[in-house]
């Protein structure tokens, strides 16, 4: 047994900390000078890992070096490069140098930050931060501290999707004076809104037969119609039912459609529901000054939520959700346990960041979006945007000069849904499958697909930090070699 002042054995000694740091940093900093080597997309098959990996874990400590090693040979192959500029995928996931660094305070100090006392800093900062972000969208005050309502950070819009139902539930409830009657409550949202509302849905208790999902189509470009949903609505009323929340969606996860927010958000004041605004792809977008009118009727909302680690050089996890009643989000999530009661939290002077979020324990986000937007400075943020946005606009000139392909939806940020035209609608789908298939299997690129209005689109997300103009130009260089050898194929 060593004496009890001096432990010989110590996790955070801070010269090993240093020195394994600044080693990890340099294996980081080898994978992005490489990652264009790499296949894009991991090539491995389900349950490669355990073959290379011991069955359980090591009694005797092992060296940093044998570690990295492994994360080199049995990691680094399974990864689908999230980072690599020829990654045109999902939405993209922006990780930034500052992002990075914002994560090693974050991570460095390790405190948690679940009520006001329990790390000051953290719950200050996280308030200035969304007033911050709140103004770079350019939000109504009625959003943020400076004026009557507030913010907070999540991990994931989802977890933002849950918080907010179960607040617009409690709210509603408490109206209809009784749990029995959550059975009548009714969410709406479209056929393109993004299936984690579904999810929230759930979770909250709302029925999923109450869900409602409004029909969109290629005529109005995927976007809802209000007149769809006031009919759905009142048919709703009249068998019963209560309407409690609608959901909008700017930049759909598809096709990057936008929903009308000031139309949808009068029929939402008339009816008296809840009125969200899903905008954590695009939402980023609205700090470019000619984007924010896709922003315009926020003011009708309830709440907003968007995720700066998609599109705001912000590494994972990352979401803003801004709130204009926050009373509603502690009422429905507050708990007053007797070993967290303190006097800061007891005069109520001061935000428990716990009362808006499901878990108690909470990272230091903030740090890393404040770190972002300071290194970065709004002007770099909004040449982000748009120089992305710019790629994408010749990307879809490619297209679009190119008789073989169509523009399956309109362009409206950085994300382009096209397909191979097909002689015969019956066969386009399975073409377009094995073009995205080629791509991808390639190693060269990676984009994802989605199929809207029955129609099998390719979409080509551009967005990655490390994504150039000569990337884009590849890309289209080999989707053609691609479409051309499909095509010869099938004569
Ligand atoms: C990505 C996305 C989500 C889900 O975000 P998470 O943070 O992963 O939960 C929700 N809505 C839209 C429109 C998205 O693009």
């Amino acid at each position: 047994m060593g004496s009890a002042s001096r432990k010989t054995f110590l996790p955070l000694e801070p010269m090993s900390f240093k020195n394994e740091s600044k080693e990890v940093i340099d294996f980081i900093s080898d994978y992005y000078k490489n990652i264009e080597e790499f296949p894009v997309q991991s090539r491995v098959e389900p349950g490669y890992l355990s073959a290379k990996l011991p069955d359980s874990a090591p009694y005797c400590p092992e060296s940093l070096q044998d570690i990295l090693k492994d994360v080199n040979d049995c990691i680094l192959p399974g990864l689908t490069h999230w980072q690599s500029p020829n990654f045109f995928g999902y939405f993209q996931a922006n990780a930034s140098t500052a992002g990075f660094l914002g994560e090693m305070l974050c991570s460095g100090f390790n405190v948690v930050g679940f009520n006001w006392i329990s790390s000051p800093a953290a719950t200050e900062l996280e308030s200035i931060v969304l007033d911050w972000m709140g103004k770079l969208l350019n939000l109504p005050s009625s959003f943020l501290f400076s004026g009557t309502g507030g913010g907070v950070l999540h991990g994931s819009t989802c977890e933002a999707a849950v918080c907010t139902l179960a607040a617009a539930r409690d709210k509603a409830l408490k109206k209809l004076n009784g749990w029995e009657n959550i059975t009548k409550l009714v969410v709406y949202a479209s056929d393109q809104t993004h299936f984690t509302f579904q999810k929230a849905a759930k979770l909250v208790g709302i029925p999923p037969s109450n869900f409602r999902l409004i029909e969109t189509n290629s005529s109005t470009g995927f976007s809802m119609s209000p007149t769809q949903v006031a009919l759905t609505i009142e048919n709703d009323i009249k068998s019963g039912l209560v309407p409690l929340f609608l959901v909008a969606t700017i930049g759909t996860t598809p096709t990057g459609a936008v929903d009308p927010i000031a139309e949808l958000g009068k029929v939402a004041k008339k009816y008296d529901i809840w009125f969200h605004i899903d905008a954590a792809y695009a939402g980023s977008a609205c700090i470019c000054p000619e984007l924010r009118p896709y922003l315009d009727g926020v003011e009708l909302a309830n709440s907003i939520s968007m995720n700066p680690h998609k599109w705001f050089l912000t590494n994972m996890d990352c979401c803003c959700l801004w709130i204009k009643e926050p009373k509603f989000l502690v009422e429905s999530l507050s708990s007053d346990p007797e070993i967290l009661r303190n006097n800061a939290s007891g005069s109520k002077s001061v935000i428990d960041y716990k009362d808006w979020q499901i878990a108690l324990s909470r990272r230091f986000r903030a740090l890393k979006l404040w770190v972002v937007i300071r290194r970065h400075g709004l002007a770099n943020l909004i040449y982000h945007i748009r120089s992305d946005i710019s790629m994408a606009k010749r990307f879809e000139e490619f297209v679009a000069k190119d008789e073989r392909f169509e523009i399956v939806v309109p362009r409206k940020f950085a994300l382009v849904c096209f397909r191979i035209k097909p002689k015969e609608e019956v066969e386009g789908n399975e073409l377009n499958r094995k073009l995205l298939e080629a791509i991808n299997s390639s190693g060269k690129a990676f984009m994802t697909h989605a199929v809207v209005g029955g129609i099998y689109v390719i979409r080509c997300a551009i967005g990655t930090t490390l994504t150039e103009q000569r990337h884009v130009d590849d890309l289209w260089k080999l989707i053609q070699e691609k479409t051309q050898s499909l095509l010869m194929e099938k004569i």
